[in-house]
């Protein structure tokens, strides 16, 4: 016979953690979640654990559901999470839904430690407005938005928080249906970085992503930038670096950003490159069975000017 308020205890510590909103209190309704997994482990051969950790994902999936779907009147598959939300969906992407409660326990554990990298906002940090115009853009010219979130909405977390060590970060999975969130934080420091370059270089990363399925490799015919003169990377990491800022310039199809612009790249590259890549894309949609009409001329859009210098 399992105690009655052993099994009540779970619904307890879940129903807590649910309504929390920052980090600091997630974290203490997380580790108050644990110990309680740590008091029933041994009831009923860890049934209750079992228990415990399904009511956990249940919940937050309930709980996530309204950012399952784009909201009415919008026209790009794409969600915008709150910050007063962000930090619970982070939690929520940290777990593997059908995971064991192993799986479950790891997740938690790893995201108390993670907690502690998000500290008290710094610089002002981008708007929905922004991030509206971004999409917009990327859309516009590239259809960004179809490639990088073929069926699930591509979900956009905006926290009221720094990183310790990021603006923002591109969390990527293998899952086809939709393969990038992206996490946008308050800048570090508003001198050097430029929070609507910040968004634009994660579409980078979740295009890159979505293109060949793996960051390690370039995206096919990205390697002649490198004997340009003005792309250069030595290592892995910095291929991936360099496509996503020259991604983010062509998405923006801004000029004269100097001081703004990442050092990795010259600006006179960007009308050469937003011409492969609109290549890159038309293949991406043909791909996809997508494909309905040539993406725009990158050179009209560059007179057009899609998004003006700031
Ligand atoms: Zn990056």
């Amino acid at each position: 016979m399992v105690d009655k308020s052993k099994s009540e205890l779970g619904r307890k510590r879940v129903a807590d953690l649910i309504e929390r909103r920052t980090f600091e209190e997630i974290k203490t309704a997380v580790e108050a979640f644990l110990a309680a997994v740590d008091e029933v482990h041994d009831e009923l051969n860890g049934m209750l654990v079992w228990d415990f950790c399904r009511r956990l994902t249940d919940a937050l999936t309930a709980w996530a559901e309204p950012y399952t779907t784009v909201p009415r009147g919008s026209k790009l598959n794409a969600v915008i999470v709150p910050p007063e939300h962000a930090p619970l969906m982070l939690l929520k992407f940290s777990l593997t839904v059908d995971g064991s409660p192993n799986d479950i326990v790891n997740g938690l554990k790893k995201f108390i430690g993670r907690c502690d990298e998000f500290v008290p906002p710094i610089c002002g940090a981008i708007t929905e407005t922004e991030i509206s115009r971004v999409l917009n853009a990327a859309q516009k010219a590239y259809r960004l938005v179809d490639i990088v979130a073929p069926k699930e909405p591509l979900k956009i977390l905006r926290f009221n928080y720094s990183h310790t060590v990021y603006n923002s970060q591109c969390g990527l999975s293998d899952n086809p249906d939709c393969p990038a969130t992206v996490l946008l934080y308050h800048p570090k420091a508003s001198d050097v970085h430029d929070r609507v370059f910040i968004f634009a270089h994660e579409l980078g990363h979740a295009l890159h992503q979505t293109l060949t399925g793996d960051v390690e490799t370039a995206p096919e015919g990205f390697e002649k930038f490198h004997e340009s003169v003005s792309a250069k990377w030595n290592t892995v990491k910095e291929m991936q670096e360099c496509f996503a800022d020259a991604a983010a310039l062509s998405i923006l199809n801004v000029k004269g950003l100097g001081a703004h612009f990442p050092s990795r790249l010259s600006i006179d590259m960007s009308p050469n490159f937003a011409r492969f890549l609109r290549g890159l894309c038309e293949s991406a949609l043909k791909k996809a069975g997508k494909y309905t009409e040539p993406l725009p001329s990158p050179n009209l859009m560059w007179q057009a000017k899609l998004y003006p210098p700031r």
